[in-house]
């Protein structure tokens, strides 16, 4: 008897999971199908419209019928907001989005005044009073410039819009025709879709002493959320198609006015964690000229971004104008890049594996901490929810670091490969873990070459890799809170990994783990990328935590 309660209790449950599962399935379809629909009715218009919720921090009034915003849409580009759709609908006839101002001329380009719904701790242009917040719609900002004026005050301020201290990095609407990206024949004036137009004619505006405009290329699915938050708000302080959304748009598309357009200087900045960067570099590297990039760093590792100053992880609310300020004035520097040729052994004359090429700018290596990734993305990769959970990552790292199961494939590692370094054998003391690093800093912020002597220096573009080695997860623990030191084994032009045996091995490049199977691994030079080191005098741009 008591049996089968439990097995209608368990039927039960399985229902109601099932129940909720459809239900949650039907109501992310129904949202992606809402937001295309009214995507589509507003498209002259230009707004792309996104949903939001109530904002705790700031009460916000729908443009339309002024009434509080509990729950409707929002601009990414112009920030306007209302709060359902027959007010959108009606807004969208009446006000423009500010990118749909292709039309304009330059010399009667306006202000894009927004009604309403300004930050509280802002000053009015005009009489230098705080401007904004309170209850209702009203004041204004202009959403190129992020000027405010009272709405009493509008009327009294004449100066015209340069751009704000956005005026270097924007490119403005009257200089630019935007396309749809494949297409080339269908040119479009007024841009139908902004999230996806890519550049396709630049004029450089006489009007603006040493334009250099920013592309910035973020991934909205890094760094928990932080990513479509920071996507946004590049939206709303630049001209959209300057904004690359990796999910939705080719990256070379995007940069490809670049090459049409060598008078045009440009700097880039990538948002996104290191697998975001390393592909995005890997298509920068193909333009004819080299762009100086800058990293902004959401997701895990981000020991680039650290070593170039641009701080360890950010939050999506950081400050767009200082940021982009900080980026014109960075310093350009070389870094040598590197290609990764994993060769699979030939049995029978059949390859037990295809052969694997990818590119490298932090880091490749065999092994331990190769284990410990491996570990983590196997289990990412059977609960894809697990990605959004920052606290749960962390959990994941740290149980899979001491797990013996992963640790007791590296044991032995340096019975198991021949490491050549410029063609010369080495001979390998008792290691679990082989790191081949290019920049400074490796495994979040530790430093494994600092300790070795001065004769011996890592330089970042001398086409030389930095050799080291680990005994196992727990020193590089140890190396992580400073009571340890690496292995250093050595610095080679050139590397070569040769896996003895039919043993199988875990490697890692740039955060991307796979299991190798025997065969030879060459480490060879790539290029030099030219990358942005924020100015030293500067305080730090980015909200750090963590
Ligand atoms: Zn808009
Ligand atoms: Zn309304
Ligand atoms: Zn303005
Ligand atoms: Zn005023």
């Amino acid at each position: 008897m008591e049996m089968d309660v439990h097995d209608e209790l368990l039927a039960a449950v399985l229902f109601i999971v099932f129940t909720m599962f459809t239900l949650w399935v039907f109501r992310k379809l129904w949202a992606v199908r809402k937001r295309k629909t009214i995507n589509d009715t507003s498209s002259k218009s230009g707004h792309y419209w996104s949903p939001i919720e109530q904002n705790e921090q700031q009460h916000n009034y729908c443009s339309g019928c002024k009434q509080h915003v509990v729950s409707g849409y929002e601009c990414d580009n112009c920030l306007l907001k209302v709060d359902n759709i027959n007010c959108l609908r009606a807004i969208s006839t009446k006000i423009h989005c500010k990118v749909n101002q292709t039309l304009c001329r330059k010399e009667t380009f306006d202000h894009h005044w927004i009604c309403g719904n300004i930050g509280a701790d802002l000053f009015c242009e005009v009489c230098e009073e705080l401007c904004g917040g309170g209850v209702g719609l009203q004041d204004f900002r202009c959403s190129w410039c992020w000027r405010v004026v009272h709405t009493k005050c509008k009327p009294k301020f004449t100066l015209s819009c340069d751009f704000g201290r956005l005026q270097r990095t924007i490119i403005p609407p009257y200089c630019v025709t935007t396309r749809k990206p494949g297409n080339r024949n269908q040119r479009m004036m007024l841009i139908k879709s902004p999230f996806q137009a890519v550049i396709d004619k630049i004029e450089i505006p006489t009007d603006i002493e040493k334009w250099r405009p920013i592309m910035v290329i973020v991934n909205p699915k890094s760094g928990s959320g932080a990513g479509k938050q920071l996507l946004r708000n590049f939206r709303a302080h630049l001209h959209p198609a300057q904004v690359v959304d990796v999910l939705k748009s080719n990256i070379s598309a995007s940069l490809r006015w670049i090459d049409e357009h060598p008078e045009v200087d440009v700097r880039i900045l990538i948002a996104g964690g290191d697998g975001t960067i390393c592909s995005a570099l890997d298509q920068i590297d193909t333009l004819s000229r080299r762009i100086p990039v800058a990293v902004l760093p959401l997701g895990t590792g981000n020991d680039l971004s650290r070593w170039l100053k641009w701080g360890k992880k950010c939050g999506g609310d950081i400050d767009v104008i200082k940021l982009m300020e900080d980026i014109q004035e960075a310093e350009v520097t070389l870094v040598d890049r590197w290609t990764i040729d994993a060769e699979s052994q030939k049995k029978l004359g059949v390859r037990l594996q295809s052969n694997k090429t990818l590119s490298m700018t932090n880091y490749v290596s065999v092994g331990v901490d190769a284990c410990v990734t491996l570990g983590m993305q196997n289990t990412r990769e059977s609960i894809p929810r697990a990605m959004s959970s920052r606290l749960l990552n962390k959990f994941l790292f740290f149980t899979f670091g001491t797990k013996d199961v992963f640790e007791r494939v590296c044991k032995g590692l340096n019975e198991r490969i021949d490491l050549y370094l410029d063609d010369v054998h080495i001979n390998l003391p008792d290691i679990e873990g082989l790191i081949f690093l290019n920049i400074p800093y490796w495994g979040a912020g530790v430093k494994p070459w600092a300790t070795y002597n001065a004769s011996h220096r890592q330089e970042c573009d001398d086409e030389t890799i930095e050799v080291f080695a680990v005994t196992s997860s727990f020193h590089i623990a140890q190396m992580q809170i400073g009571l340890a030191s690496p292995l250093c084994i050595g610095q080679a032009k050139h590397a070569k990994l040769v896996f003895k045996g039919n043993h199988s091995f875990p490697m890692q490049s740039d955060g991307e783990a796979w299991v190798n199977s025997a065969g030879t691994v060459l480490i060879s030079h790539k290029c030099k990328t030219a990358m942005l080191r924020k100015a030293e005098k500067q305080s730090t741009g980015c909200g750090m935590f963590f």
